[in-house]
């Protein structure tokens, strides 16, 4: 966890915002328990994560068994999602670990029911997401000479890796995307 720039609280306070508005809407909960999630602590993942897009914290001792908001740390987000044009998928993200910080603790039958109550575009870009994110840590591509296809890594292939499409075999080219 870290904290958050003054301009990165900003737009989590948004985000949060058009969120907590849509789940009234929604009406998952009563209105009391929903704005118990208002003062819950916003704050961003490490910039170099990959693997999370978001985190819900709870308190240490906290009681797993009866989970209450009050119990929660922090809600945490990727940096990343806080670039507007992942906006859409940001507010699903949150909308997803609000469900979590309402005591609903694993991806169960009922979690993903409630999950599938969001109602805008952008829940289905978790895989773009992580691409993004691949790309940007990647050292490496291992480029294909014949149908021009990347596959961004950490490490090189040192000639031990073929595309998947044609069998070529691949070749290291440093990745000199600008991370943004
Ligand atoms: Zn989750
Ligand atoms: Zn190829």
């Amino acid at each position: 966890m870290a904290k958050p720039s003054k301009e990165q609280s900003i737009v989590l306070d948004r985000l949060k915002d058009d969120v907590l508005e849509q789940m009234k809407t929604i009406g998952i909960e009563n209105e009391s328990r929903l704005n118990s999630l208002n003062p819950i602590r916003l704050a961003v993942l490490r910039r170099n994560a990959t693997q999370r897009h978001g985190v819900t914290r709870f308190r240490r001792g906290a009681n797993a068994l009866e989970l209450k908001t009050a119990d929660v740390e922090t809600v945490d987000l990727h940096p990343m999602l806080l670039h507007s044009s992942w906006h859409d998928y940001a507010r699903f993200v949150l909308y997803h670990e609000y469900l979590h910080a309402l005591g609903n603790r694993f991806h169960d039958a009922t979690f993903r029911r409630l999950e599938q109550l969001w109602p805008h575009e952008g829940a289905d870009r978790g895989r773009e997401f992580t691409q993004f994110l691949r790309k940007r840590m990647a050292t490496w591509l291992w480029l294909c000479t014949t149908c021009d296809k990347k596959y961004p890594r950490k490490r090189r292939a040192n000639g031990r890796f073929r595309c998947r499409a044609c069998s070529t075999i691949l070749v290291d080219v440093m990745n000199t995307q600008e991370a943004n």
